[in-house]
């Protein structure tokens, strides 16, 4: 996908600029009819534009590069399946079932409940698109400390060192109030990493960063081991973080945007 088309595909779709925005876009799984796995980047996550301008493709649950257990023991065989076949289905469910109902708004040109709607759209649209970009950057082989060297550098310029950055990225995505994500994106307009919680999904995010490594602190993410131990599940993830896909996700981010 060339600038251009990413560009259109991002931004002259649908009003998903946030958090699940540009990043989404960017890296977030093709859909399984694609023929490619959650490993793979692209135009992904998106539907296509082609055909019926007023009723785009649907969205479709991505699959997994890896089996429910290949996390074990950091996030466990029940918690990933649940996870992935239930929650996330309901986020794709849910943003087809919105779009559908602004496509019929348009129809009749009846926007009576576009607010609604509209909230809807943010809600699934980021879960979905958060979700996706979660299973890519996870890995049975991560862990560790990235390799990168621009990651790197990155990491160090806008944190002080990877020992910050981790502190500080599993202090805050403990301490999301209620349900939510912790998550490392990259900001285009200034090319700098930042770490900020969103609530819900797309809560308290600041607009047009691309995210990089976010991390589910929903209950459904970890309460089937972890119970109320939130912070031990997220010093957990942090075995399981796949850095080579954070750093493809950062270079790609890069390419197209900076
Ligand atoms: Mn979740």
């Amino acid at each position: 996908m060339n600038r251009r088309d990413y560009l259109r595909s991002t931004l002259g779709g649908f009003a998903f600029i946030g958090t699940a925005g540009l990043g989404s876009a960017l890296s977030a799984p093709s859909s399984p009819s694609a023929g490619k796995t959650a490993a793979l980047s692209g135009s992904a996550g998106m539907a296509s534009f082609a055909g019926n301008h007023n009723h785009p493709a649907e969205y479709e649950l991505p699959q997994l590069a890896y089996s429910y257990d290949a996390l074990e023991p950091h996030i466990d065989a029940q918690t990933m399946e649940l996870h992935h076949s239930i929650h996330h289905q309901s986020y794709v469910n849910g943003l087809n079932n919105a779009l559908a109902k602004l496509a019929e708004a348009r129809e009749k040109n009846d926007f009576a409940l576009v607010k609604h709607w509209s909230k809807e759209v943010g809600f699934h649209g980021a879960g979905h698109f958060l979700h996706a970009v979660f299973w890519d950057v996870m890995s049975p082989d991560g862990g560790g400390e990235p390799e990168d060297a621009d990651l790197v550098r990155a990491i160090n310029a806008s944190f002080g060192s990877f020992e910050k950055f981790k502190a500080h990225y599993i202090a805050a995505s403990s301490a999301v109030e209620a349900s939510g994500w912790g998550i490392l994106a990259w900001e285009p307009f200034h090319d700098r990493l930042l770490v900020f919680q969103a609530e819900k999904h797309q809560n308290l995010s600041p607009m047009v960063t691309v995210p990089l490594l976010p991390i589910d602190v929903w209950e459904h993410a970890y309460y089937l081991r972890y119970q109320n131990r939130r912070g031990d599940y997220v010093r957990a993830f942090m075995n399981v973080v796949d850095w080579d896909a954070v750093a493809r996700r950062f270079h790609e981010a890069r390419r197209m945007l900076g």
